[in-house]
């Protein structure tokens, strides 16, 4: 039994977000993190270790300097880290990604009982579509918001978070789940995993290493392989200050509900 994890390095965008005259994000210029959600998603697969005793497997899809988070990861106590990495990839759009790293995972091996991890949204696409299209393109059952996970037998019973609730589901594997924060506390690296990641290799996937891969045409990589057009990219302008209504009585509210109705709220 595999957990694979995708994990993607993203802008820290906690301090200065820089952004292009163009509008797009400056990445080089700024600091890097793995992305919030991926972490819970780790954390979960290094609890399944621990339950199960089944090997953890990281993989993301970027430029080179990942390597620096994958060796996060693998002393955090992931067993093994691929790096899906070449020029072929650029510019993809969602569902290019999703269809390299669906690719990158069936190089890495699919079992009958692994289960895929991502993070439910990256803080700098935000699209939360990179998950369910892996899924749809391996074919795989997939669970989103996963607040929870057991192990029940062969099967997954996972607690999926709802706007109003929960919803218990039991799910095949191999599977996907995609995972939020409430779902666990990552934990921290140790001192003797630090010292030892850093003997343990990494393997980068390239465009020669997935090629012969049926996801992988040209028309279904990098930019051509992009459905998506961003026809323009703006910041939106600031919201003016509101107005603070001063009192808590009877007055203060009349003022209140005048202010609503005459801007035709109420
Ligand atoms: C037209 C277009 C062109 C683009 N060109 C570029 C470009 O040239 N360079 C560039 O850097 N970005 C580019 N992007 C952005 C890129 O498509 C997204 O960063 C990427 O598809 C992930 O989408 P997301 O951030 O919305 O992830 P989400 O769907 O919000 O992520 C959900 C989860 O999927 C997994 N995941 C997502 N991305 C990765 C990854 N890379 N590796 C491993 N796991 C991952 C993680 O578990 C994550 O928590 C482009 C986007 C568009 C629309």
């Amino acid at each position: 039994m595999k957990a694979i994890v995708c994990v993607k390095q993203v802008p820290d965008t906690s301090g200065k977000v820089a952004v292009n005259p163009d509008g797009t994000l400056n990445r080089a210029s700024m600091p890097t993190i793995s992305n919030p959600d991926d972490m819970n998603a780790l954390e979960a697969a290094l609890a399944l270790k621990d339950a199960t005793g089944c090997k953890v497997v990281v993989v993301s899809m970027g430029p080179p300097p990942a390597e620096g988070m994958l060796h996060e990861m693998l002393a955090m106590g992931a067993d093994e880290a691929f790096l899906i990495s070449g020029r072929e990839f650029g510019g993809s759009d969602t569902f290019a990604t999703s269809q390299i790293i669906a690719a990158g995972i069936q190089a890495i091996g699919l079992d009958d009982d692994d289960v895929v991890f991502c993070g439910r949204q990256a803080i700098d696409g935000d699209t939360a579509q990179v998950g369910p299209q892996i899924a749809e393109k391996l074919g795989l059952p997939q669970v989103s918001y996963v607040a929870e996970i057991k192990k029940d037998g062969k099967d997954i019973v996972v607690k999926r978070m709802l706007e109003d609730g929960y919803m218990t589901i039991k799910v095949q594997t191999p599977c996907l789940l995609t995972c939020i924060k409430e779902l666990n506390q990552p934990r921290y690296m140790n001192i003797r995993g630090i010292m030892e990641s850093y003997s343990m290799p990494y393997t980068v996937l390239d465009y020669e290493a997935l090629k012969d891969s049926p996801l992988i045409e040209a028309d279904t990589i990098g930019l051509k392989g992009s459905p998506t057009n961003i026809l323009t990219s703006f910041t939106p302008p600031q919201k003016g200050k509101g107005k603070m209504l001063e009192g808590a009585d009877q007055e203060a509210c009349h003022a209140l509900v005048s202010e609503l109705a005459e801007k035709h709220i109420i």
